[in-house]
C-alpha cells in the first residue's frame, strides 16, 4: 500500500480557492469532465512519479466536496470519483509502468475516461459468484465472455477494468482483473441505463463476446483479481461520498435562505421550532458525516486504510446523507416537488448511496466481521 504524509500546505489552499471559484462557474455541459480534469482534480491523490500532485486523499476529498458544493452538480463529481477510486487507485497499486503510461496518465489528465466493471445481473451483493469468464488460448491471449451491468462511466469510457473468472473454485484465487480498451473486438457497450438520481453520471451494461485481450492487459497477476477488487473497494467505500458533503452544504444554505424568506402565519418559517430543529438535525448529519470522512482520509494519508474503516465511513456518510435528505423536503412543503429546490433529486441520490460500492447491509456485514462477530 502507498503511504503518504501530506500536510495541507499553502499551495494546496491556494489551489483549492482557485478551484472553488472555477467550479462555481463550471457550465454543466459535455466538456465539463475534461475541464475539471485539466484543473488537476483527478491527479490530486496520486504520487508524483506517475504524474500526480501528491496532495493526498484529504486534499482530493476537499476538492470533490468543493466541486459539488460550488457547481451544484451531483452526477459528474460522483462519476469522476468513481474513476479516481476504482480505476486509478488499482492502476497505481498494481499497474506496470507501461500500463500506467498507457492508461493512468490519460485518466488523470482527463484525456481518457475509465470504468470499473464487476457487477453482473445475478451477482450484485454476491459479487464473488460472478460468471464472466476469461480463458487463455494457445496464442497467449485471453477470450472474455459474459455480461456486466451498472457500469458507471460505461457509455463514455475509453478503458474498462473488468473482473472475470479465470478458475473455478475459490473466488479468492479464481478471479483476474483485465484492462480492456473500448475498441477491443468483442466488447459491446449497451445504451445509457435510465435511472433516478445522480443526474449526469451515466451507467451502461457491457456484453463480452469472445472479447480478445492480450496478456499484457492483466492488472496484477492471474488469479489476483480479488486483491484488485478489494483495493478498489477500500478506496471507493472510504471516499466515494466526498461530493455528497458539498451537496449537503449547498442544500443546507439554500434551505436556510428559504425558511428565512418565506412567511406563514405572519412570521418567517425560520421562527418555528419544528423548522429550526429540522435544520439543526441536518447540520448535525452533515457535520458528523464530514468528521468521519476526513478522519478516514487523514488515516489513509498518514498510515493505512483498512476495510473496516472504509465500510464504516461509507455506512455512516450514506446514513447521514439519507437522514439529511429525509428532512429537506419538509422545509419546502409542496415546493419540494418543484425541480428548482433539488430536494427530491437529492433524495434519489441519497437512496443510491445506500447501494453503490456495496449496500449498507454489506457494509454492516464487513464491520460486524471486523468486530469478531
Ligand atoms: C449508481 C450506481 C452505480 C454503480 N456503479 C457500479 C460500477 O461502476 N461498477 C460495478 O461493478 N457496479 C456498480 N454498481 C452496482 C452496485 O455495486 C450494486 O448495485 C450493489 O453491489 C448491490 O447489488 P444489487 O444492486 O444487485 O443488489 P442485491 O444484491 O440484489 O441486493 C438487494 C437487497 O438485498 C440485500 N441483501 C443481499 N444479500 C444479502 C445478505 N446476504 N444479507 C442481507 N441482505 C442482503 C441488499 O443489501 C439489498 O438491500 C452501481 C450501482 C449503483 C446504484
Amino acid at each position: 500500500m502507498r503511504h503518504q504524509q501530506i500536510p495541507q500546505d499553502e499551495s494546496f489552499t491556494e489551489w483549492l480557492a482557485g478551484f472553488r471559484s472555477w467550479a462555481g462557474k463550471c457550465p454543466d455541459d459535455e466538456d465539463a469532465w475534461r475541464r475539471a480534469a485539466s484543473q488537476g482534480l483527478l491527479s490530486l491523490a496520486a504520487p508524483e512519479a506517475p504524474g500526480g500532485a501528491n496532495a493526498g486523499y484529504e486534499s482530493a476529498c476537499l476538492a470533490l466536496e468543493a466541486f459539488a458544493d460550488e457547481s451544484g452538480l451531483s452526477g459528474l463529481p460522483f462519476a469522476m470519483a468513481a474513476q479516481m477510486w476504482a480505476c486509478q487507485e488499482p492502476l497505481l497499486e498494481f499497474g506496470t509502468k507501461d500500463q500506467q503510461d498507457r492508461y493512468l496518465n490519460p485518466l488523470m489528465a482527463g484525456g481518457a475516461v475509465g470504468a470499473f466493471a464487476a457487477t453482473e445481473y445475478d451477482s450484485g451483493s454476491d459479487l464473488l459468484s460472478l460468471r464472466t469468464h476469461a480463458d487463455r488460448h494457445s496464442d497467449g491471449r485471453w477470450r472474455l465472455n459474459g455480461a456486466k451491468t451498472f457500469v458507471t462511466n460505461g457509455p463514455a469510457a475509453d478503458v474498462f477494468l473488468i473482473l472475470a473468472r479465470t478458475a473455478d473454485g475459490s473466488a479468492i484465487s479464481g478471479l483476474t482483473a483485465f484492462l480492456v480498451p473500448r475498441d477491443t473486438p468483442g466488447l459491446h457497450i449497451g445504451n445509457v441505463i435510465d435511472k433516478a438520481g445522480l443526474a449526469g453520471a451515466q451507467l451502461a451494461s457491457l456484453h463480452l463476446d469472445n472479447c480478445v485481450v492480450a496478456d499484457t492487459e492483466l492488472l496484477g497477476s492471474t488469479g489476483g483479481g480479488f486483491a484488485v477488487l478489494m483495493h478498489a473497494m477500500r478506496y471507493e467505500r472510504a471516499f466515494i461520498l466526498a461530493p455528497t458533503l458539498g451537496l449537503m452544504a449547498r442544500a443546507l444554505r439554500e434551505a436556510i435562505e428559504h425558511v428565512q424568506s418565506r412567511n406563514q402565519f405572519g412570521q418567517p418559517l425560520a421562527a418555528y421550532d419544528t423548522i429550526r430543529q429540522r435544520l439543526v438535525r441536518m447540520h448535525l448529519s452533515l457535520t458528523s458525516a464530514r468528521e468521519v470522512l476526513y478522519a478516514t482520509a487523514r488515516q489513509a494519508d498518514g498510515s493505512s486504510l483498512n476495510h473496516g474503516r472504509s465500510s464504516l465511513t461509507k455506512l455512516h456518510v450514506s446514513t447521514e446523507f439519507n437522514r439529511f435528505c429525509q428532512e429537506l423536503p419538509d422545509l419546502y412543503g409542496g415546493y419540494a416537488l418543484l425541480p428548482e429546490t433539488g430536494a427530491i433529486a437529492l433524495l434519489a441520490d441519497a437512496v443510491a448511496s445506500r447501494y453503490y460500492s456495496g449496500t449498507s447491509d454489506m457494509q454492516m456485514k464487513i464491520i460486524a466481521e471486523g468486530l469478531g462477530l
